[in-house]
């Protein structure tokens, strides 16, 4: 071939390959118009609207997969339109009610758009709404779960603890029965009666004011309250149990410092966190109950010298009926129960507990709670009208000589 024939053909060759690529491009783009025509065309009219009002993830689902509309939300399962269906069970279960017309309902564990998260439990929904379209609601229900397996965990705890003291009472007093004519045996066991009677009492007092302060309107008595009468009120509860156990009770820091919120409520917390301290304690040691306002917080700290808890235990022992010194605590007569109303009555009143501890050196758990400026009482309010009166007439006086003088 002669150079220019190779210029020619080289030409011809290099117009035909633009030609193909411009129809490929032509083909290429009218293919995905022909997708978005489709899809906008398809769905039913409403049915986007319908989906973007909502707050669980939904979608409509052509017979390939292909996801033809879609909530907000389902970008959160990697759901996303114009793009396949990717989890195989909820794929699965659009074949399903493909296949049977009919609605389905299943409960899965899904990761959510292939992403390393963890998996959350879902209720998905799927219904038939066209020969060729399945509508697709997943709700995530991982919270509720979580919720409603601590409430199992609750009541199957709670009747574990009380079976306890209520198997110890019924043989007791199969006991009684039986020791009838030996006066020193009645007595002995009358008195076991009523420790475990008192230990049930004590139970199902606790158990009844955690779900008190569960409940929406837990504080039933909202005032400012004062810092120092509530300490005070939380100490003198527990006066003859420290002397019993040996152990010396102080009250230290700022006074004058107020807070809002429900004092029976303030006065139970500090208790548990001082009998807590008590009960943890060896004799002759010293528990502290320390104030420091900082700001617009108050830090309330009750520290004990006693056996501390270990590092693995400081998360858990907020939890309910979780002890870290099982044996100690039954021994003692602990529920379990005693911090988590503390962490429930402090979150009720906007604060927050902390745990400092070292095993064999004790433990200092320290409440923030809001502070609050004093409020202004009454002969206060009385002697300021007074104050203001008096210099009110003082000036008119003034005035009235000034005015002379002129
Ligand atoms: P209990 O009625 O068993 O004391 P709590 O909920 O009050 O239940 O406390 C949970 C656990 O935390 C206790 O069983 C105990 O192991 C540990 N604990 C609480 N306070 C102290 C403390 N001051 N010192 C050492 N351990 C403590």
């Amino acid at each position: 071939m002669t150079l220019p024939q190779i210029a020619l053909f080289a030409l011809a060759v290099g117009m035909l390959i633009g030609v193909g690529m411009s129809l490929l491009v032509a083909w290429a783009y009218r293919a995905r118009a022909r997708v978005v025509e489709e899809t906008s065309n398809v769905v039913p009219d409403g049915v986007a609207d319908v989906l973007a009002s909502m707050d669980d993830t939904a979608c409509v689902v052509d017979a390939s997969g292909l996801v033809l509309a879609a909530s907000k939300s389902a970008a959160r399962f990697g759901i996303s339109v114009g793009s396949p269906l990717e989890n195989p069970e909820l794929r699965q279960l659009i074949r399903s009610v493909r296949a049977s017309g009919a609605s389905a309902t299943e409960s899965l564990r899904i990761t959510r758009g292939g992403l390393s998260l963890d998996p959350r439990l879902v209720s998905a929904r799927a219904s038939a709404i066209s020969p060729r379209m399945s509508l697709l609601i997943v709700r995530d229900v991982t919270e509720q779960e979580r919720l409603d397996q601590m409430r199992r965990d609750f009541v199957a705890n709670t009747s574990h603890e009380l079976k306890t003291p209520v198997g110890a009472v019924t043989l007791l007093a199969e006991a009684i029965e039986s020791a009838a004519d030996d006066p020193a045996q009645v007595r002995i066991f009358a008195a076991r009666i009523s420790a475990e009677a008192s230990r049930l009492g004590q139970l199902t007092g606790r158990i009844m004011s955690l779900s008190r302060l569960q409940a929406e309107d837990a504080l039933s008595d909202v005032r400012p309250v004062a810092i120092d009468e509530v300490i005070a009120a939380s100490i003198e509860g527990h006066v003859v149990q420290a002397d019993s156990a040996g152990v010396e009770l102080a009250r230290g820091g700022d006074r004058g410092v107020w807070v809002h919120g429900d004092p029976q409520i303030l006065i139970e917390a500090f208790g548990n966190l001082i009998a807590n301290a008590i009960v943890y304690s060896p004799k002759g040691s010293r528990v502290g109950v320390g104030v420091r306002a900082d700001g617009d917080v108050v830090e309330i700290a009750v520290s004990d010298q006693g056996i501390g808890i270990a590092e693995s235990d400081r998360e858990r022992i907020f939890e309910r009926f979780y002890r870290a010194d099982e044996a100690r605590s039954r021994r003692t007569g602990g529920t379990g129960l005693g911090l988590s109303i503390v962490k429930h009555a402090t979150q009720r009143h906007g604060g927050e507990v902390r745990l400092w501890s070292r095993p064999g050196r004790g433990s200092t758990f320290t409440i923030r709670l809001p502070r609050i400026d004093p409020p202004v009482r009454d002969d206060d309010k009385k002697s300021k009208k007074k104050r203001e009166r008096k210099a009110a007439r003082a000036a008119a006086s003034a005035r009235a000589r000034n005015g002379d003088r002129a």
